[in-house]
């Protein structure tokens, strides 16, 4: 009699067995969603108490099993959303990083349940987004020098404030003051263009010492007003790249070689193939750069020595495009030099099977 009352128990076990499992499968599917999100996410009680935590946060926070440990500004911040009842966006240091901590209410019939608090790496955007406007006003800086000179030298020619006898000598002050400002406009023109990876840039195969070659014949008459001499010894690699930027990075080597070289010095270009890379190096006999100045003659804008700037009509941007031209073609870029003996400028370039 009492079979059907137990066949229908247990076809109920059965059924109640099949959703816990299925539920278990989900609970495990969301715990494993939270403890691989690359985001911090803590759950705290109306107690604050923190009730669950993943692996980011317990990493970001250092917490311990209970969830103590939380941050002094988070716990300040935390505070501010209950005490407004508003959820709450902060910014946290921590070591050398930087965080967005989200801070949420749980709200249930008008009372706290809890917070949940979604805590969010954001260091490098922020670096980029110091890095930009740095260089923005970088950029006006640079372009309000020259251009304030070319107005002050027109504004007192326009007067009638200048000797006839030095009218040629302003004269050509304006034009080197405008040449500096073309330069300058081109270089950051080129080099926004270098940083969008997107741009179409055709890639081929080329001798380099065609390339030097073309380098070495337009900085001739330059290299010959300090009576300085351009060596190559012909060792000649061919190379599958980019060949206009090739040049572009030869070229400003060279040229920063001469201007940064002393009279009678040398400049001297060489081609080494060190398994499947190729090694560019120029180097001089110049006036050298500082061991600080050497970490930072890469960015943009820096220059080891500021008074030189006007003579060498340098826009500080070339070694910067140097860099990106390296790093296009996946490879990089170092200098090894001595203050009054020299410099020497490598660059690494993977040759690849097209070269
Ligand atoms: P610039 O237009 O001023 O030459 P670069 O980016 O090409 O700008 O170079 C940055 C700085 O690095 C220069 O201002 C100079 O101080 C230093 N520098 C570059 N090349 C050399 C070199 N061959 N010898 C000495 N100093 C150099």
């Amino acid at each position: 009699e009492l079979q059907p009352l137990v066949n229908k128990i247990e076809n109920q076990k059965i059924t109640i067995d099949e959703q816990l499992s299925v539920l278990k499968q989900k609970n495990q599917e969301i715990h494993n969603i939270l403890e691989n999100m690359q985001d911090g996410l803590i759950i705290l009680n109306q107690d604050l108490k923190v009730l669950a935590f993943n692996k980011s946060a317990e990493k970001i926070f250092n917490l311990q099993n209970d969830g103590e440990n939380i941050n002094d500004d988070l716990m300040i911040a935390i505070h501010a959303a209950i005490n407004n009842k508003k959820p709450i966006i902060k910014q946290l240091h921590i070591e050398q990083f930087i965080y967005e901590a989200i801070i949420a209410l749980i709200i249930n019939d008008g009372q706290i349940d809890g917070l949940t608090i979604l805590i969010k790496d954001i260091t490098i955007q922020t670096s980029q987004e110091k890095f930009r406007q740095e260089f923005s006003s970088n950029v006006s800086h640079e372009l309000k020098t020259p251009l304030t000179s070319i107005v002050g030298f027109a504004e007192i020619m326009k007067n009638g404030m200048v000797d006839p006898a030095d009218v040629e000598d302003i004269a050509n002050d304006i034009y080197q003051e405008a040449k500096r400002l073309i330069n300058l406009v081109n270089d950051i023109i080129h080099l926004s263009r270098l940083d969008d990876n997107e741009s179409t840039f055709e890639s081929n195969s080329f001798l380099l010492s065609s390339v030097i070659e073309r380098v070495f014949n337009s900085l001739e008459s330059k290299a010959k007003t300090k009576n300085i001499e351009l060596i190559y010894e012909e060792n000649d690699i061919s190379f599958y790249g980019i060949e206009t930027l090739i040049e572009e990075l030869v070229f400003n080597l060279c040229d920063n070689a001469i201007s940064y070289g002393i009279d009678n010095g040398y400049v001297k270009v060489e081609l080494k193939n060190e398994n499947d890379t190729l090694v560019l190096s120029v180097k001089d006999n110049g006036i050298g750069i500082s061991s600080i100045d050497q970490d930072r003659i890469f960015e943009r804008f820096y220059r080891a020595d500021k008074s030189r700037l006007k003579k060498s009509g340098g826009t500080g941007l070339g070694l910067s495009i140097c860099k990106h031209i390296a790093i296009i073609h996946g490879g990089r870029i170092e200098v090894l030099s001595k203050p009054a003996e020299g410099s020497c400028f490598k660059v690494y370039l993977p040759l690849n099977k097209n070269s």
